[in-house]
């Protein structure tokens, strides 16, 4: 590109390339940096929508935004359908969530009645209900409950998806890293660095290690279960996701580490606690097994708005565990920042300042 971009987005994950997208819609010019598309924590993300089963205590802003993109994603599916010409594995099934033990679901109905209490969709089931809705749940689940809201997509395929937009829009994509901020010739920076915005910004972005495995059903037939399902079985909490074409999610360990290699006792935790919940998953054949760094934040919340005392700069980073389902609403909010210099009331309980030691300064002078 020979003249200076509207917009250089650091990072082609999934909140780098929906901005892009949606950036490139709007008829700026943008570029997109990034070494290896798609390599990030999203290569290895389950991609649950669940704004209702990631509600948790003391998280009551974060929980608000899940349920605005959420609300968000029916629509974002639909254009992104339309303008990648390809499908994502968007499934609006559902999710169930089980205690395989009597302690188990006295622990999830403690949630779930928090969850209840914030008025959130969520329906309690008794077992005979649960086996109705899944068959192939395990006889010992002692008890249940449904979240019609709670939705998936497959973050490879959105990934790819939104690439495609994001360049049939006008994007462009350059290979490379970004070693520094000031690198960088662009009106105004988006950075979508996942985990590697940390070192681009100083702000408190850390990785947060998750280790997840990929079934998939003999022959490569549709699984037998159709709901997402997460429990907890025997004090382990797991969740599966089923695709369409056979493969099942099973994750997801949690842990203050930044190495990705994959342990054997974390594969036999989730493995035990997956057939525990659904025993025909023994007869699946195990085609992978990886770890990601999911990038959490000192509140889980992400960071999204100007970067003070960088002119010019946006951060859209720290989505932790919900990168996927907050895809939409930050994609939105940050291109109206970019586009009109406006924003959004819904971004300020997010902004890089509430970590900032410049944040009495209130700069807002980015654009
Ligand atoms: C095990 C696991 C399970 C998860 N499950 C879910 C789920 O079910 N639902 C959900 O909503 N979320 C889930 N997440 C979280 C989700 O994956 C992340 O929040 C999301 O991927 C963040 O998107 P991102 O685009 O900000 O960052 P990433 O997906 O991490 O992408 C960052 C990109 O930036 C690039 N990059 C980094 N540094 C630089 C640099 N200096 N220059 C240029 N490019 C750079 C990387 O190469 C990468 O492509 C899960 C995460 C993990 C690890």
């Amino acid at each position: 590109m020979l003249t200076r971009p509207d917009v250089a987005v650091v990072g082609a994950g999934p909140v780098g390339l929906a901005i892009a997208w949606r950036c490139a819609v709007n008829g700026l010019r943008v570029v997109v940096h990034d070494p290896a598309p798609g390599s990030g924590a999203s290569r290895v993300a389950a991609g649950m929508l669940a704004p209702v089963a990631e509600a948790y205590f003391g998280e009551h802003e974060l929980t608000g935004l899940l349920a605005e993109s959420a609300a968000r994603w029916p629509r974002f599916a639909a254009e992104l359908a339309e303008a990648a010409g390809t499908q994502f594995g968007y499934r609006t099934e559902g999710t169930l969530m089980v205690g395989l033990t009597g302690d188990d679901l006295a622990e999830a109905r403690r949630l779930w009645s928090y969850q209840q209490g914030l008025g959130l969709p969520i329906t309690p089931l008794r077992p005979s209900q649960l086996r109705e809705r899944e068959p192939a749940l395990a006889p010992r689940v002692r008890g249940g409950a449904v979240a019609p809201g709670d939705h998936q997509v497959d973050p490879r395929r959105l990934v790819t998806a939104l690439r495609a937009a994001a360049e049939r829009a006008g994007a462009t994509l350059v290979p490379g890293p970004v070693a520094r901020l000031a690198d960088v010739d662009a009106r105004v920076t988006v950075v979508a660095a996942g985990c590697g915005a940390a070192a681009l910004t100083g702000l408190p972005v850390r990785p947060v290690k998750g280790q997840v495995l990929r079934l998939r059903a003999p022959g490569r037939a549709a699984p037998d279960f159709r709901h997402v399902i997460r429990g907890y079985a025997d004090g382990e909490s797991v969740y599966l996701v089923p695709r369409a074409d056979g493969e099942v999610v099973v994750g997801a360990t949690v842990e203050e580490r930044s190495d990705t290699a994959v342990t054997a006792g974390a594969v036999l935790r989730l493995l035990r606690a997956a057939v525990d919940l659904l025993p025909d998953l023994a007869e699946y054949d195990l085609v992978e097994a990886a770890a990601g760094l999911r990038p959490g934040t000192p509140d889980n919340a992400p960071i999204l708005g100007p970067l003070p005392g960088h002119p010019g700069v946006l951060a859209a980073t720290g989505h932790h565990r919900h990168g996927i389902v907050l895809t939409p609403v930050t994609a939105d909010l940050i291109t109206e920042l970019v586009v009109t210099g406006q924003a959004d009331p819904l971004l300020a309980p997010f902004t890089p300042e509430r970590f900032t030691a410049a944040s009495t300064e209130k700069e807002r002078t980015w654009n």
